[in-house]
C-alpha cells in the first residue's frame, strides 16, 4: 500500500513537471506553423487625451485567433522570442501595422501615433533601426509618427547593440516607450541615459491606487513627480475604473489606456471609431453656437 502511495506520488510530480515543458514544446511546433501561414491578426487598442478624451496612439496587439494551444501573448511571445521565431513574427506586425497605418493616414485630420511592442531580441538584432526606417520610408509613413514600446528586460541587458539601436531610431525622430513600468526600479538609472521620452505605467500600478491612502497611491505620486521633473510623457496602462482615472487625474498623468475608454479593436473597427470621433467633433463644432 505504501509502495502504491509513492508511486502515485512520483506519478503526480512528473506530471507536474513536465505539464509546461509540453505545452512549451506544443506552443512552439504551433507557433511554427502559424508563422508559415500567416495565422496573426492585430488589435489596436487607443490611449487617449484625458481632457480632450481623443485618440493620441493607437498600440498594436498581436492576435493568434485560432491556436489551440494558447491564445495569450504574454505567454506566446516569449516562447517564441525562445525559438527565434519572434524576429519573423515581429516583421510581420511591423508591416502590417505600418500598412493598416499609412491607409489611416491618407485621413490628413489624424494626429495620433502608432505604437509597436518591440521585445530585446528585436532591438539587439544588428539591423533593426535600419529595417524599421526603411518600412517607414516605403509606407511613406513620418518616424515621428511611430512610437516603440520597450521594456525594462531590453534595458538591463545594457548591451552596446541595443543603446545603438536605440540611438539612432530616436535621432530619426521615432518615439520611444518605456513599457510596463514601476514592478522594479533596477531600470531607472537605463532609463535616464536612454533616448526614450514616454514611460507607460504598469497595469499592476494603477489598479492598486484607488484608496488615496495606499502605499501604492504615494509612490505612483513620487514616481509621477520625478518623471514629470525630467519630462516624460507618462502613460496610465489598464485603467479599468474611474476612481482609477481620476486619481490619474489628480496626479496630472495626462495619456491614459484601459478598458475604461476601449478594449482592443480590429482594424475595421477602429476605422469606424475614428470616423464616429471625427464626425462628432466637427458637429459638436457646428452644434456650439446653437440656441438648442
Ligand atoms: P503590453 O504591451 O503591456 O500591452 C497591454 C496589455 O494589457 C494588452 O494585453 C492589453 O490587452 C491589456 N490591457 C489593456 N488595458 C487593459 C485593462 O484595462 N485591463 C486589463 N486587465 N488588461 C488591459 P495583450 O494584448 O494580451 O498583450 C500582452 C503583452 O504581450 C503586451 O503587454 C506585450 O508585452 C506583448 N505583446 C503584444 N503584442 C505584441 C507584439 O506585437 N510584439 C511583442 N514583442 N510583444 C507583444
Ligand atoms: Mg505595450
Ligand atoms: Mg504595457
Ligand atoms: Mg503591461
Amino acid at each position: 500500500r505504501a509502495k502504491r502511495k509513492s508511486g502515485e506520488q512520483i506519478e503526480i510530480f512528473q506530471d507536474n513537471i513536465q505539464a509546461p515543458f509540453l505545452l512549451k514544446y506544443k506552443v512552439e511546433a504551433e507557433l511554427r506553423q502559424a508563422v508559415n501561414n500567416k495565422e496573426f491578426d492585430i488589435k489596436y487598442q487607443p490611449i487617449i487625451d484625458r481632457e480632450s478624451e481623443k485618440i493620441v496612439i493607437l498600440e498594436a496587439l498581436i492576435r493568434w485567433p485560432i491556436a489551440t494551444t494558447t491564445q495569450l501573448p504574454a505567454e506566446f511571445i516569449p516562447i517564441a522570442e525562445e525559438a527565434d521565431l519572434l524576429q519573423s513574427i515581429g516583421q510581420w506586425v511591423l508591416e502590417s501595422a505600418f500598412k493598416h497605418f499609412a491607409a489611416m493616414l491618407q485621413n490628413q485630420q489624424y494626429q495620433f501615433k502608432l505604437a509597436i511592442n518591440v521585445s530585446p531580441g528585436q532591438l539587439s538584432k544588428s539591423g533593426f533601426a535600419y529595417m524599421v526606417i526603411e518600412a517607414l520610408t516605403r509606407f511613406k509613413i513620418p518616424p515621428d509618427r511611430l512610437i516603440l514600446e520597450l521594456t525594462e528586460e531590453a534595458l538591463l541587458q545594457n548591451s552596446s547593440m541595443i543603446n545603438e539601436t536605440l540611438a539612432s531610431l530616436s535621432e530619426q525622430g521615432i518615439g520611444l516607450a518605456l513599457d510596463d513600468f514601476g514592478t522594479g526600479f533596477s531600470s531607472l538609472p537605463y532609463l535616464l541615459k536612454s533616448p526614450i521620452k514616454i514611460v507607460k505605467i504598469d497595469r499592476s500600478i494603477i489598479q492598486s491606487i484607488s484608496q488615496p491612502d495606499s502605499t501604492s497611491h504615494d509612490m505612483l505620486k513620487g514616481l509621477t513627480y520625478m518623471l514629470t521633473k525630467l519630462d516624460f510623457d507618462i502613460v496610465a496602462e489598464g485603467v479599468e475604473t474611474s476612481p482609477q482615472s481620476i486619481t490619474c487625474a489628480d496626479l496630472n498623468i495626462n495619456l491614459l489606456q484601459g478598458f475604461l475608454y476601449y478594449q482592443p479593436m480590429s482594424e475595421h473597427k477602429i476605422k469606424q471609431l475614428l470616423e464616429d470621433e471625427n464626425n462628432t467633433n466637427h458637429l459638436s463644432v457646428v452644434n456650439s453656437n446653437s440656441p438648442l
